[in-house]
C-alpha cells in the first residue's frame, strides 16, 4: 500500500508539468530481469470473470458447440472438449477499475488507466482529469523505443478503448479528431473495424483513405488483400468490405453469431487479424499489439447471453494465437489479458433456477440481439398478431418451443407485455408501463428482442443486473518476464506501470 501510494505522490507532481506530452508515471525503477521484446496487450471490453467462465461452460456442452460451429460456418472448427486458451496463462490478478470521478467507469476512463497508468474522468481519451494535458501511451512509448506497433479492434479503429492507445482527446465522441491522431500514429498495424466516417464533418471517407496512403500505409480492404499482406508490405490499415460503403452497426467486424449471414470477406475474424499482425510486426526491435474484443461489451448492454458467448470464444480464439507464439519465444514475450469493466452485471445464477444451469439451451439463439432487432424493425411494418410474432421469436430463440423450450404463462405475459408496447409505440400511444418499468424491462434495446433474451438467458441459468456497466473487478491473466508483478489485488493502472518497468517504456 506504502508503495502504491508513493506511485500516486508521483503521478501528482508530473501532473503539474506542464510538457505537451507528458511521460505517464514511471515506477522506482530496479527491474533487473529479461525484458520483454513482444508486447501482447488483449483487452475484453465489458469482460470480467463471469462472461469467461459462461463461455467456458457453454462451449464446453455438446449441443451448444455443434450449433456455435454451424453459426460461424465452421471457420473455428471448434473440436469437443474446449480448453480455454485463458487457462493457458501463468499468473493472475484481481484490477480495480474506477474512474478519477466515477466508481463505476467507461471504456475511455478505464482504456486511459490500462493505456497510461493514470486514472481520469469519464469519456476522456489518455488526458489528464482535467483535460490539460495529453498522457503518452504504453503503445507510443513502445513506438518510441523502435518497437513496431498494432491496434486491432472488433468495434471501430476509433472507438474509445483502441484510440486510448494513439489519441488524446477531451471527449471520445470526437471521432474525427481520433482519426486525425491515428493518421499522425506512425502506428505499424491498424486491424479490424473501420473509423465511424458518418461522424466526420470536414474530411470524408476518400480524404481518409488518401491521407492514410500518403502516411505510406497498405489499405486491404477484402479478403484477397488482405491475405496478400506480408512482412514486406510495411505499414498496413486492413478492416472489412461491409464497414466501407455504409456505417453497418458502427463501422464493426460482424457479431460471430451472424457469420453464417456474411460474405467470405467479411468472415476475417478477429483472430485472423492477430496472426497477420504477428506475421507483420515481427522485427529485430520486437513489437506491442493491443487486441481489443469489443463486442462483448456491446452484447452485455443488450442482455444478450448468447451473442456474448461468442464474441468471448472469438477473442479467446484470437489469445490463443498470441500464446501460441509465447510458446516459441517464452523468454522474450509478455501477454496480458485483461477486461477494461464487467458491463451487464452478468451472473451465472438465476432466481427462477435455482441451483441449475442449462447452457445447452443457449444452442437456441441463432442470430445477434442487433441482427434480430434490425429484422424485428421490418417484421412489425407488416403488423403481426401475436401468435405470428410468438412464431417469429421461437424461429430465432427457440422460445415457444413446446419439446424445447416450453413458455410458462409468466414469461407469456412478459412477451405479450413488449408486443402491446411495441404496437403503442408504432402506434404513438402513450405506453401501459411507467418510464421506470419501460427501462427496466428493455433498457433502451429491443422490446421483444430484450424480454427473448432476458427469457432464454434466465432458463438457461444465467441473469443480468443492469444495462450498463459495473465497478466489479476484472481478471488480470499474464505470462511472461514482468507478469510475476501482476499478482493479487491490483489496480488497473498497475498494468501498463508494470509493462513501463520491464520494458524500459518512456
Ligand atoms: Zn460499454
Amino acid at each position: 500500500m506504502k508503495g502504491f501510494l508513493k506511485i500516486l505522490a508521483a503521478a501528482a507532481v508530473l501532473t503539474s508539468c506542464n510538457s505537451a506530452v507528458k511521460d505517464t508515471a514511471q515506477t522506482d525503477g530496479g527491474y533487473n530481469g529479461k525484458q520483454p521484446k513482444y508486447i501482447f496487450y488483449f483487452i475484453g471490453d465489458g469482460m470480467s470473470q463471469p462472461q469467461i467462465t459462461m463461455a467456458e461452460k457453454a462451449i464446453n456442452d455438446e449441443e451448444f458447440l455443434a450449433q456455435f460451429n454451424t453459426q460461424t460456418c465452421n471457420i473455428y472448427n471448434i473440436g469437443k472438449g474446449y480448453k480455454m486458451n485463458v487457462k493457458r496463462f501463468k499468473n493472475a490478478a484481481l484490477a480495480t477499475t474506477n474512474a478519477e470521478n466515477r466508481f463505476i467507469t467507461c471504456s475511455a476512463a478505464a482504456a486511459t488507466a490500462l493505456a497510461t497508468g493514470h486514472k481520469t474522468t469519464i469519456n476522456t481519451i489518455s488526458k489528464n482529469g482535467e483535460r490539460t494535458e495529453n498522457l503518452k501511451t504504453v503503445a507510443e512509448m513502445a513506438r518510441d523505443k523502435g518497437m513496431k506497433v498494432g491496434v486491432i479492434t472488433s468495434v471501430s479503429i476509433d472507438h474509445a478503448t483502441p484510440a486510448c492507445f494513439y489519441a488524446h482527446e477531451d471527449d471520445r465522441n470526437s471521432y474525427e479528431n481520433i482519426g486525425h491522431w491515428l493518421l499522425k500514429s506512425n502506428f505499424d498495424f491498424f486491424g479490424g473495424g473501420f473509423v465511424r466516417w458518418d461522424k466526420y464533418k470536414d474530411m470524408t471517407k476518400e480524404q481518409f483513405f488518401d491521407s492514410l496512403k500518403i502516411k505510406g500505409y497498405t489499405i486491404a480492404t477484402d479478403l484477397q488483400s488482405f491475405n496478400a499482406l506480408n512482412k514486406n508490405t510495411g505499414k498496413i490499415f486492413t478492416t472489412v468490405p461491409k464497414n466501407i460503403d455504409t456505417v453497418h452497426d458502427g463501422s464493426t467486424l460482424p457479431y460471430n453469431i451472424d457469420l453464417d449471414i456474411q460474405s467470405d470477406d467479411n468472415r476475417i475474424i478477429l483472430k485472423d487479424f492477430v496472426k497477420k499482425a504477428v506475421e507483420v510486426l515481427d522485427n529485430e526491435k520486437g513489437f506491442f499489439l493491443m487486441t481489443e474484443g469489443g463486442k462483448i461489451d456491446w452484447t452485455d448492454h443488450a442482455n444478450d447471453a448468447v451473442s456474448n458467448v461468442y464474441e468471448t470464444i472469438a477473442l479467446d480464439q484470437a489469445i490463443g494465437v498470441a500464446l501460441d507464439f509465447y510458446d516459441k519465444h517464452p523468454e522474450e514475450t509478455l501477454i496480458v489479458f485483461t477486461g477494461d469493466h464487467e458491463c451487464g452485471g452478468l451472473t451465472l445464477g438465476f432466481a427462477g433456477t435455482h441451483y441449475e444451469s442449462a447452457f445447452n439451451l443457449m444452442k437456441n439463439q441463432t442470430i445477434s440481439y442487433q441482427e434480430f432487432s434490425e429484422q424485428n424493425r421490418k417484421f412489425f411494418k407488416n403488423k403481426p398478431t401475436f401468435e405470428q410474432t410468438l412464431e417469429w421469436i421461437k424461429k430465432n430463440f427457440g422460445l415457444g418451443d413446446t419439446a424445447v423450450l416450453p413458455l410458462s404463462d409468466y414469461e407469456l405475459k412478459r412477451l405479450k407485455t413488449a408486443y402491446d408496447e411495441v404496437n403503442n409505440f408504432l402506434a404513438k400511444k402513450e405506453p401501459k408501463l411507467s418510464k421506470e418499468e419501460l427501462y427496466l424491462y428493455y433498457g433502451n434495446y429491443d422490446y421483444i428482442c430484450v424480454t427473448a433474451t432476458h427469457i432464454l438467458d434466465n432458463k438457461a441459468g444465467v441473469d443480468w443486473a443492469s444495462y450498463s456497466h459495473t465497478a466489479l473487478p476484472v481478471p488480470v491473466y499474464s505470462s511472461g518476464p514482468g507478469s510475476e508483478f501482476l499478482n493479487g489485488y491490483i489496480d488497473n493502472t498497475d498494468i501498463p506501470k508494470t509493462m513501463m518497468k520491464v520494458a524500459d517504456l518512456k
